[in-house]
């Protein structure tokens, strides 16, 4: 019991507790371990991504640039993003051919996202750099988020009742089917 006066115990001098947090809150990163020691090995995902099965790295779409993933941290079901293969950081090192086809992606994203799951608009965005909010400051990605009026979820049975891995799976399945061959 804390009386006035008490000294107050500095939540980091807590050993151990922020970390227990961590790992309880990121089972998505299986979709990373499952892929094995070598995607490990590899400090950035979005290099790595490309190299494993669309099926381990979330991929929905590969083009001759650029690709495109499902995030594995989402702010909202569906949420992409689209990455060139070469890894820079900001956008203006991408050459024009990366440009146009990380906006060609972009484009066909919205297109299939707004089919698969019907959402009423978008968020688009690049943090640029970590002081910008970048979590992979290093690898340049363009962050697509669909939204909703109410911003109920994408696919909410399988929300409440699967785990999140299994979750991104079944994401990825439905706006990969529905991506066009030639985009
Ligand atoms: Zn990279």
């Amino acid at each position: 019991m804390i009386e006035p006066g008490d000294g107050l115990v500095d939540a980091a001098n807590l050993a151990g507790v922020p970390d227990e947090f961590q790992r309880l809150w990121t089972p998505h990163r299986m979709a990373y371990i499952q892929a094995g020691p070598d995607a490990l090995n590899d400090d950035c995902p979005f290099c790595a991504a490309p190299g494993m099965s669309d099926e381990d790295a979330l991929i929905v779409a590969r083009g001759r640039t650029a690709y495109v993933l499902l995030n594995l941290f989402p702010y909202n079901s569906g949420h992409l993003l689209v990455c060139p293969y070469r890894h820079i950081p900001m956008y203006d090192d991408a050459t024009p051919e990366e440009v146009a086809e990380i906006g060609a992606l972009t484009q066909t994203g919205m297109r299939v996202l707004r089919e698969v799951s019907r959402c009423h608009g978008f968020n688009l965005g690049m943090n640029q750099g970590q002081v910008a909010g970048a979590g992979i400051a290093g690898h340049l990605h363009q962050h697509i988020v669909p939204r909703w009026a109410t911003d109920a979820n994408f696919f909410p049975i399988i929300a409440k009742t699967k785990a999140l891995p299994q979750l991104l799976g079944e994401v990825r399945s439905a706006v990969a089917g529905a991506w066009p061959a030639a985009s």
